[in-house]
């Protein structure tokens, strides 16, 4: 996956990098170190010369300064065994005296320092203009080094002699001194070599620093990329590296045309499992499951875990039916029992899956569309589902009507419809049930039984509770105001009842629009119940001890164990619509509504029955000894002023318009 080129290239790219300092560094010494040399050099040149001049040449140059060009003869010999004496040294090349103004008056200088020095100094004299004092001051600096004849450098000096007394200058010694700058430049080999050699080390040892901190990034790397593409828990390849490898897969099929298919996964129930065991021993499940699932992957399948109780494996060259039949396999094998601490656990799974390249060309949507159908899967508990394009339809248009939901909620654009509920006893109408209505601006009225579901199955069912609650109590209010004493109910999802916070929010609206609290019911549903029913029990408790009746909506659809029953403080029991239908028809729901009757009122509840459309199942309710009906045989759902109006004042003296014959008394066969 990596190229071992990877980090040797930058290594290799910093050493010669490093190096052009280095070297730069190294040519600046060695410039500094000539420069050093010279300038040694030239002075230890010019202190030799005015030491010898002064000390050795003068005392023998006895001119006056009346007659400066006559050099006598005993100056003269004496001025040769100096030079002489002195070329034998090795010390100074050779002697020359000069007139203030330039003209030769003695040449011991070595026959190599030939006629072109003695013409360079002449046009210096003539520069000088017969001030010695100046050559002297100028001389070490404007005469560099010269070579002579054999390639011997030399160095020459002009330094003035003074008469006896010291009083003026008679005449100028030109010394001409061997060039020592070769011999300090040898003697600074030493310091030459030990700065190359700093030089070199200060390389390597930079070099072995890069080295060893390139390695230990690149180590430290690898190992962060390692950690990015594996999942920390089960080991498996996470999300992204399954959609990586997944792509460079799918690519090389599309090559040769040939099929995918991709499943996902979800455990169910995982949720309250972990919950009962504990998240270490969660952990321990999913690491199972990994490696069960990887022990069914052939070569060149892909499983990994995409986050939470999702998994996903990708099945190359295998369309989307054959992976359909090969899902049985992964069922089975997470349906084998797992012992946890001695409890043994078995998941089912919801699988959906997307074939490639039918139901997209790349791996994200693939896995959306594996997404959407395993949703399907659990819609219809058929544990498998395979991609269709209508399921995404529904999904995106699902999407959008969740948004427009939540502006619908908070623009207030949603109404309430209330459907009254008939007293058996006294064919009065006591109380209503809110219903929501949805009327879409464009897709015109949407039946509750779709946005409500949407709403349950996300957050939204918060606000739409609380908005409904909210105009339903002031509604109430309202009519209680005009004399219609009417009790209001309102459907509460299951969320709501889970929720300890919710007793005290449906308090504080009852006093904010200071309604009693018997003025309110709620309708939950058994599914509310089934799903935590402790938390649901202390919820229910809470309400009617605030002075709320609570009813069980729904009843019978569900499967609400009596011992639920017995431990929720319910005051109403709301028979389903779905045995009102047949009840007199079918003897057998005839059976079950009759019996239904008669155990709410052994547990002391009320009973109504809801869905009544016809005056045989009104009779035959109100003759059984039910209390309340609900339905479109006397009343449809509608708006607060129409329910004004049918049951406004005196509601009470109003003539019943609706109540059929009610001598009809059915009983259900045996
Ligand atoms: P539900 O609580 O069982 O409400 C009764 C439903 O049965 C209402 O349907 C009502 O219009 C309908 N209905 C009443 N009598 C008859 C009848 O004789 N024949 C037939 N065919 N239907 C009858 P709706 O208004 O469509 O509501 C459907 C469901 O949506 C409700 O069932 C309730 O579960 C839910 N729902 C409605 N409003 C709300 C709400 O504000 N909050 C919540 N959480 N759920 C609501
Ligand atoms: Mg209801
Ligand atoms: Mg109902």
């Amino acid at each position: 996956m990596f190229s071992a080129d990877h980090g040797v290239r930058p290594l290799r790219r910093y050493l010669l990098v490093s190096l052009v300092p280095v070297l730069v560094l190294g040519a600046a010494a060695e410039f500094s170190i000539r420069r050093q040399t010279e300038r040694t050099a030239v002075a230890a040149a010019q202190s030799r010369a005015v030491l010898v001049a002064d000390d050795v040449v003068e005392p023998v140059v006895h001119l006056s300064v009346d007659e400066p060009s006559a050099l006598d003869d005993e100056a003269r010999t004496g001025l040769r065994a100096i030079a002489d004496q002195l070329a034998l040294g090795g010390s100074v090349a050779g002697v020359r005296v000069w007139t203030p103004s330039g003209q030769l008056l003695f040449d011991g200088a070595d026959p190599s320092a030939d006629t072109a020095r003695v013409e360079l100094a002449e046009s210096l004299f003539d520069a000088a203009e017969g001030d010695a004092s100046v050559l002297r001051g100028r001389a070490p600096g404007r005469i560099s080094p010269f070579y002579t004849a054999d390639s011997r450098r030399l160095l020459t000096v002009f330094v003035p002699l003074h008469t006896a007394d010291g009083a003026s200058v008679v005449a100028v010694a030109e010394l001409v001194i061997p060039w020592a700058g070769d011999h300090a430049a040898q003697g600074q080999l030493g310091l030459r070599a030990t700065s190359a050699a700093g030089a070199l080390l200060l390389w390597v040892s930079l070099a072995t620093i890069a080295a060893v901190v390139t390695a230990q990034l690149r180590r430290s790397e690898l190992a962060h990329r390692h950690l990015a593409l594996v999942d920390q828990l089960t080991g498996l390849p996470n999300r992204r590296s399954f959609t990586d490898a997944a792509a460079g897969t799918l690519a090389t099929l599309a090559d040769h045309q040939l099929p995918a298919a991709v499943a996902v996964l979800d455990l169910q129930r995982f949720t309250e499992v972990n919950k009962a065991v504990g998240r270490e021993r969660g952990d321990e499940l999913l690491r199972h499951v990994a490696l069960r699932l990887q022990s069914i992957v052939q070569p060149g399948q892909v499983v990994a875990r995409l986050g939470g109780d999702v998994f996903a494996i990708l099945l190359p060259g295998v369309d989307g039916d054959a992976a359909m039949a090969m899902l049985p396999i992964i069922h089975d094998v997470l349906e084998a029992e797992i012992d946890v601490a001695g409890v043994p656990i078995s998941f089912e799974a919801a699988i959906g899956v997307a074939s490639f390249p039918a139901h997209g060309q790349d791996i994200d949507l693939l896995l959306r569309r594996a997404d959407i159908a395993m949703q399907e899967s659990k819609r219809t508990q058929a544990g498998s589902e395979q991609f269709t394009v209508d399921l995404d339809d529904t999904d995106h248009s699902r999407l959008g009507l969740a948004v427009e939901l939540r502006r619908a909620i908070l623009r207030d654009e949603l109404q309430l419809a209330y459907q009254p509920k008939l007293n058996l006893h006294d064919n009065r109408v006591h109380s209503v049930e809110a219903l929501v209505r949805w009327n879409h601006p464009e897709r015109g009225p949407i039946p509750p039984s779709e946005f409500v579901a949407l709403a349950e199955e996300s957050a939204l069912i918060v606000p739409l509770t609380a908005w409904v609650l909210d105009r339903a109590i002031q509604q109430a209010g309202r009519w209680a105001a005009e004399g219609l004493h009417l009790r209001v109910a309102v459907n509460v999802s299951a969320k709501n009842v889970r929720d300890d916070r919710f007793p005290e929010q449906v308090i504080r609206l009852l006093a904010r629009h200071e309604v009693p609290a018997p003025y309110l019911e709620l309708e939950i549903t058994e599914t509310a119940i089934i799903a935590d029913p402790d938390r649901v029990a202390r919820t229910v408790r809470r309400l009617r001890s605030a002075g709320i009746a609570m009813a069980l909506d729904d009843f019978g659809q569900g499967s609400t164990s009596l011992a639920h029953l017995r431990n929720l403080p319910l005051s109403t029991l709301k028979i389903d619509k779905c045995f009102v239908d047949d009840l007199c028809t079918d003897a057998m729901d005839g059976a079950i509504v009759y019996t239904m009757i008669g155990l709410g009122h052994q547990l002391g509840l009320e009973v109504v029955a809801e869905g009544v459309e016809t005056q045989e199942q009104f009779s035959t309710l109100a003759a059984w000894g039910c209390d309340v009906a609900q339905g479109f045989y006397f009343a449809r759902p509608m708006s607060p002023a129409q329910i004004s109006e049918q049951y406004g004042t005196p509601w009470y003296l109003a003539p019943d318009p609706v109540v059929p014959n009610r001598s009809v008394n059915v009983r259900p066969s045996p």
